[in-house]
């Protein structure tokens, strides 16, 4: 226990904005004492959704109350079906969160969370976060992601002060949003090898305390998904866990690299394409789990190849031009708001013959220590497969709704679509893209 308090309290003084961060059964009762601490303020205002203000944010308004912390009317959004991530409603709150001069306190789980975070953000206040499920690791991240214009964006904004995760409300939420953090969890195994293969490549350098951050626990934090499943507590603490350290890395680097590579670019395509199943949009973690399996069975199959025998220069002379890009992006997204975002990443990735040919020396002469580094970091596929069963979440892409023909066009899809340099773009520059993602459905039946 002390050991892991210890990683917290390192990663909260590496972090930008997040000053306390407690992960325990019963910690909402030290709400008072950190409020006072660590988010002094005039007023407070407690945000969350009908379900959420009835289970936590009354317990979270009544120890206001009782340690006579003033608090103004709670707002609680009550959007049918469910409450959207939307900019318009954050912008809204951000009017009243002025006008009241009060400092939120977001009660929920990854939409309350992003709409207060951008909320405040525009109201120039920090923020509080009650986390309510295990369900994804945006909570400590910097950035909410919103839908604007009839697309989702990351918009810039600073992470919360303080994060207050009671157990024993994170314990009530349904299993199933467990499952999707879990999803979200297992992708950092990816993002993690994508930045080693950057690092490598010299496409980017591998900042080391926040990749620590993220890596060295990992496993532990990912051990038990059978017991996740049960609500076992001890499990629950190490999702949770995970999922805020990933948080906290982010803020250490300044940007999403520690904790998002490849898996994430899938989850984002899918995201904006707005996949569902039976009616219901499929969770930000559940497309995660699944970029996660697509990516480890790719570097599966690419660590089985000959890469030392490979012709860098003859295989950069084949990187597409500027034109071929920019056709290939209008063939790969007839929705018009992916194409304008995927020329403006594909642009910033800047992949021109002669950065290919550097990296793919780099690659065939770093290849013995690479691969060495790789097989080490990377579990195979049908063990984290296995692990995702086990915790109840989505373990196959048509459980996501993703037919094996479109899986398999959408590996050379989501390199498109984010400017960070990951073992899909290695794919492509050795032309192997296509084989590679081959291997994830081969591997299922076999
Ligand atoms: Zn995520």
């Amino acid at each position: 226990m002390a050991g892991r308090d210890h990683q917290l309290s390192a990663a909260i003084a590496a972090a930008s904005t997040t000053r306390d961060v407690r992960i325990a059964a019963g910690s909402l009762l030290a709400m008072p004492a950190i409020l006072r601490q660590t988010a002094p303020a005039v007023r407070y205002v407690i945000v969350a959704d009908d379900n959420t203000w009835a289970v936590t944010g009354q317990r979270v308004a009544a120890s206001l109350a009782s340690a006579g912390l003033p608090d103004s009317d709670p707002i609680v959004l009550d959007e049918k079906p469910r409450v959207k991530a939307s900019a318009e409603t954050a912008r809204t709150l951000a009017s009243t969160l002025r006008a009241r001069g009060a400092l939120p306190i977001a009660v929920g789980s990854g939409v309350i969370n992003d709409l207060v975070k951008y909320a405040a953000e525009i109201a120039g206040t920090p923020y509080v976060c009650v986390p309510t499920a295990a369900s994804m690791d945006g909570y400590a991240a910097s950035g909410a992601a919103l839908r604007e214009a009839g697309f989702k964006r990351t918009f810039a904004c600073a992470a919360p002060v303080a994060i207050v995760a009671d157990l024993d409300v994170i314990a009530t939420a349904p299993a199933a949003m467990a499952a999707w953090g879990y999803g979200d969890l297992v992708g950092k195994l990816v993002a993690g090898a994508d930045w080693i293969v950057a690092d490598a490549l010299g496409e980017e350098v591998l900042n080391p305390a926040p990749f620590a951050m993220v890596q060295d626990n990992l496993l532990t934090w990912l051990a038990d998904p059978a017991g996740l499943r049960r609500g076992d507590p001890k499990a629950l603490d190490g999702l949770m866990r995970g999922l805020v350290m990933s948080g906290l890395a982010m803020q250490a680097h300044g940007n999403s690299r520690p904790a998002s590579g490849s898996d994430h670019q899938f989850a984002h395509l899918w995201e904006m394409e707005e996949v569902t199943v039976g009616g219901v949009p499929v969770s930000h973690g559940a497309c995660v789990g699944i970029g996660c399996l697509s990516m480890l069975a790719a570097y599966e199959w690419l660590l089985g190849q000959d890469l030392e025998s490979i012709a860098p220069a003859a295989l950069a002379a084949r990187t597409p031009s500027p034109v071929a890009l920019q056709a290939e992006i209008v063939a790969s997204f007839p929705l018009s708001f992916m194409a304008a975002n995927a020329e403006i990443e594909t642009a910033a990735k800047g992949a021109t013959p002669e950065r290919v040919e550097r990296r793919l020396r780099a690659l065939q002469c770093n290849w013995p220590n690479l691969s060495t580094r790789l097989r080490k970091n990377l579990p195979p596929t049908e063990t984290v497969r296995g692990w995702l069963e086990a915790a109840g979440a989505a373990a196959t892409a048509d459980a996501i709704g993703i037919s094996t023909e479109k899986h398999a066009a959408d590996f050379a899809r989501a390199r498109l679509i984010r400017r960070r340099f990951t073992g899909l773009d290695v794919l492509h520059d050795l032309g192997w893209l296509g084989m590679a993602a081959n291997a994830f459905n081969k591997g299922r039946k076999t």
